[in-house]
């Protein structure tokens, strides 16, 4: 597609929200179990489409896939560089179980009704040293243009330089939000969102309601990476993901497992969580 046709398409995206489905709320990321949280799943997944018949807005929906592929990466040390044959296999075995999660996902997403068509990032995305560097998105506006809802996940990628690097979900919706330019993004995880501390480890911890330019460095300076197998950096890599591609666009991470939020979140009624305008 020409740049200028594509761009009158992402001006036509202002009705567009991109969703986080956080591995720790989908998966048994806490108990590292390579297990989908299907329960979490049907009940996310009708609260999205309750919201979306109410508002109308168009959906795009990226997933972390928590153990099934931090476990992997960690277990056949494949976070920097492919290079012996058990590299080569851990490779194969994690591309196929983020894909697995993956369909779980999407069957979930059409039994509640929402037209899902998944796009596996690994035939989409080039990366060189772990950063993207091509990403082919065609196929993503198109779906988008036919009112579907594109479903991407955390997927070991090609890399210019170490054969496969992990592309987190929080990588590729950072740089599908930088494209398209949504309305809104909303980041679904464990916990209410971004506090002093981690609020796992520390009760005292605070929710700290915004984040702006005014406060990023000093908040990112407190907030710690995630304390289960996370080779992403957790929450810490998360903002830094976000304020390297996310300028302008509003955000807003709150907790996924309380039921009721996604709908009230999506539906633009006030739950608990941080807002993020960088
Ligand atoms: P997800 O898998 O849902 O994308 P992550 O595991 O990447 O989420 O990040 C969320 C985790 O980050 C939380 O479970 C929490 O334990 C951890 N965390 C560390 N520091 C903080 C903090 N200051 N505020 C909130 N969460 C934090």
């Amino acid at each position: 597609m020409q740049s200028r046709e594509r761009l009158k398409q992402s001006e036509t995206m202002s009705d567009l929200y991109i969703i986080k489905l956080g591995g720790s709320a989908i998966t048994e990321k806490e108990g590292n179990k390579f297990e989908a949280r299907e329960k979490t799943l049907e009940r996310i997944a009708s609260e999205i489409k309750k919201a979306s018949a109410e508002k109308g807005f168009s959906l795009l929906i990226v997933h972390g896939v928590g153990p099934f592929g931090h476990t992997n990466v960690k277990e056949y040390d494949i976070n920097n560089g492919i290079n012996t044959e058990r590299q080569k296999e851990g490779l194969e075995k994690t591309k196929k179980d983020c894909a697995f999660l993956n369909k779980i996902v999407v069957e979930k997403l059409k039994e509640a009704g929402i037209h899902a068509v998944s796009f596996n990032p690994g035939e989409l995305i080039l990366q060189e040293n772990k950063k993207i560097v091509e990403f082919d998105i065609n196929g993503i506006e198109k779906a988008l243009g036919e009112r579907k809802v594109p479903v991407l996940f955390g997927q070991m990628v090609p890399d210019k330089k170490l054969v496969a690097s992990v592309c987190s979900g929080d990588a590729s919706l950072a740089f599908l939000a930088k494209k398209l330019k949504p309305k809104k993004v909303f980041l679904g995880t464990d916990v209410a969102g971004v506090f002093t501390a981690d609020p796992k480890e520390n009760s005292e911890a605070e929710r700290i309601p915004l984040i702006d330019k005014k406060n990023f460095e000093e908040i990112i300076k407190k907030v710690g990476e995630a304390k289960t197998v996370d080779v992403t950096q957790g929450m810490k890599g998360k903002l830094l993901k976000l304020r390297e591609q996310l300028k302008g666009t509003e955000s807003f991470i709150f907790d996924a497992n309380q039921e009721g939020n996604f709908y009230r979140a999506l539906a633009g009624k006030k739950i608990e969580g941080t807002e993020i305008r960088l």
